[in-house]
């Protein structure tokens, strides 16, 4: 598969940081960004690629050549075929494509090399091909939902709206921001729109949200823009720490997964009415350590009351959208969300027969986070389950978790105890 890469952008906002070179070729760790993530795709098999140049783009070719010298930096061989697409005049990020259409013939990956990225690329374009769409994006939370655009999507991921960051948006929304990597069909490039330049979001992407050819990939892989100064340093900080490859799919991860009512949010029983979802104190401080702790974060919650027909599912993804969009204010993201929608006890009045079952997921059992494990390749054994109550504690341990009880009057057998979830998040880090 081809894998074109963007590095046509100016980065004029990190000007104090490097001027004179082209923002792909900034250094973390002593090595150009584009070197990490051509290292990235090669690892991968990924060696045949196109980059696309403008502004000072001679450093990039100098630097790189043809992909099979060796680096100036570590001296290892690049490994790579590279071809190189110059745009003379600016023709937008998507002018180049239209002029290498003899070249893009099959699904090819589009990746914009001003951001710092390392994923498992297989695993993003199975989930392209699976789903069957004209392009995939790759999404994830991050932890500035409220000043990023956003990308509304329907329960198989098909994007239903594309909200720029002017445009109005919901009261509640999910955290679902578009990280600018893509899977595409050379179909995108059938019909070049008739404008000098051309813009892929807006001319080529935006268009097909609600056609149902739109899919948003979910992952909590690292992908971060390096736009600014303070962004910059941070991603340095990450890439010393090793948070940027470890975050991989490909390699192992460990989860802390949360319940819902009564750990997150505070409980009022069977929670029916969105009204009545309120965090708990210091919770978007918990959730917000997690996020810079290398654990993912992922919510493991029974809501029966969608099999005794008193929440329906729309509902329920509308108090899910509550959670995320009060968390998101405050810089707190959830990486995935799992419910079970069952009750094994059947025979009241406006049930809904078909999720009257004993299920595998319903906490005490192990189910959800146990898909997670699946969706996630999460090592379970160094995974944590924090939750309020005996369903939470045996969940945990049922997959083989450590656990935390907020409670501190109680014992199920837990591993540790604590007041709070943000005393729980501390503990663990500890
Ligand atoms: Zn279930």
């Amino acid at each position: 598969m081809k894998t074109v890469i963007m590095a046509g952008g100016r980065g004029t906002r990190i000007a104090s940081v490097a001027s004179d070179i082209p923002k792909p070729m900034i250094k973390i760790n002593g090595v150009p960004v584009l070197e990490h993530e051509i290292e990235c795709l090669r690892s991968q098999g990924y060696t045949d690629i196109i980059i696309t140049v403008s502004h000072l783009g001679h450093i990039i070719k100098d630097y790189f050549g043809d992909g099979s010298g060796n680096s100036p930096v570590t001296g290892k061989p690049f490994g790579v075929r590279i071809e190189y697409y110059d745009e003379a005049t600016p023709l937008g990020n998507a002018g180049a494509l239209f002029e290498l259409r003899d070249e893009l013939i099959e699904d090819f990956l589009l990746l914009n090399a001003d951001s710092v990225f390392d994923v498992d690329f297989d695993r993003f374009v199975a989930h392209h091909r699976k789903s069957g769409g004209l392009a995939t994006l790759f999404t994830h939370p991050n932890s500035h939902p409220y000043d990023s655009g956003l990308l509304i999507t329907d329960r198989e991921g098909r994007v239903d709206r594309w909200l720029t960051k002017e445009d109005e948006r919901p009261t509640y929304y999910r955290n679902c921001v578009n990280a600018g990597l893509h899977v595409l069909s050379p179909k995108l490039l059938e019909k070049r729109p008739d404008t000098e330049k051309v813009d892929l979001d807006r001319q080529i992407l935006k268009p097909l949200a609600g056609s149902g050819k739109l899919y948003a990939y979910s992952s909590p892989e690292y992908v971060r823009d390096m736009g600014t100064p303070e962004r910059y340093e941070a991603v340095c900080r990450d890439f010393a720490a090793g948070t940027v490859q470890a975050r991989n799919l490909r390699n192992k991860q460990r989860a802390i997964f949360l319940d819902r009512d009564g750990t997150i949010n505070r409980y009022v029983g069977f929670l029916r009415n969105i009204d009545e979802f309120e965090l708990l104190p210091d919770v978007t401080e918990a959730v917000r350590k997690i996020n810079g702790s290398g654990y993912l974060a992922i919510l493991v919650t029974n809501q029966p009351v969608i099999a005794r027909g008193e929440v329906t599912y729309e509902e329920l993804d509308e108090i899910h959208n509550k959670m995320e969009t009060l968390l998101g204010a405050d810089g707190a993201y959830l990486d995935a969300i799992y419910y079970c929608p069952h009750h094994p006890h059947s025979g009241y009045e406006g049930e809904i027969k078909e999720l009257k079952i004993d299920c595998d997921c319903r906490k005490p059992k192990p189910g959800m986070l146990i898909k997670a494990a699946n969706d996630f390749n999460i090592d379970l054994s160094q995974s944590w389950m924090i939750g309020d109550g005996e369903n939470d504690v045996l969940a945990g341990k049922n997959a083989g978790c450590c656990t935390v009880l907020v409670d501190q009057k109680q014992n199920f057998g837990q591993d540790l105890t604590a007041t709070t979830l943000v005393e729980a998040v501390d503990k663990i880090l500890k």
